[in-house]
């Protein structure tokens, strides 16, 4: 499948789910030569700062382009919707920028959130990219979903059925996860001390199960939704 793909579209609800999800696969990607695009559909970290004490929402523009620039992710969209919100912008109107975004770029292949997560905004996002990736559209030959520690292990753990089913596992080189980490840092907060799992140890943890279940040192696991072979 790999070698397929020569222009790759990266859809998350947030900035940090590519890198949580795919940020080992996209650099390594991008390593060898192909041309990857990120959409990110919400621009602020609004509900973890949500209540009259808390601090005010930070916009994540920044981060997410020091992100970008360390995956090598070459063509960025970042939409400004809040976060937690995309419920009150509604499926279609996500179905139709994300639709957009395929119709310009004319990826091969999707890579986004799952169904199976805890986050709302996750699953409207994942519904989003799925339509626009439908194969009577155009240019989307393959869809795979990819997991995020803490919305997606939350999601099976609350009774979210059916739960994430790893399907695709892409091998990691160590250099693939360190761009992953360092992708994640720019994050700043996001990134927690251990044992969270937002933590690099956590990341690293996921890494090497997900490795092992291959007998590969690393990898990262995907949930194939269609591929046109
Ligand atoms: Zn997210």
């Amino acid at each position: 499948m790999e070698t397929q793909t020569e222009k790759l579209l990266v859809v998350g609800a947030h900035g940090d789910d590519e890198t949580l999800g795919a940020g080992g696969t996209i650099a390594r990607l991008a390593e060898r030569g192909v041309t990857v695009a990120l959409c990110v559909l919400t621009n602020d970290d609004g509900s973890r700062s949500a209540g009259i004490d808390g601090p005010p929402a930070t916009n994540r523009v920044p981060a997410i382009e020091a992100a970008a620039a360390v995956l090598g992710i070459k063509r960025l969209t970042i939409h400004e919707f809040g976060d937690n919100r995309l419920d009150t912008v509604g499926q279609l109107e996500l179905n139709r920028l994300v639709e957009e975004e395929v119709r310009e770029f004319e990826p091969d292949t999707i890579f986004t959130t799952s169904l199976a997560d805890l986050s709302l905004d996750h699953q409207l996002v994942s519904r989003a990219a799925r339509i626009a990736g439908r194969p009577a559209r155009g240019s989307v030959r393959q869809v795979r979903s990819f997991e995020i520690r803490s919305a997606t292990d939350t999601g099976e753990a609350s009774g979210i059925t059916p739960g994430f089913r790893p399907t695709v596992w892409q091998p990691l080189e160590e250099s693939h996860l360190e761009r992953k980490i360092e992708a994640l840092r720019c994050y700043g907060k996001e990134l927690q001390p251990w044992p969270a799992p937002r933590s690099e140890r956590g990341v690293r943890a996921l890494a090497e199960y997900r490795g092992s279940q291959i007998a590969r040192p690393l990898a990262e696991a995907f949930e194939l939704v269609r591929a046109v072979v």
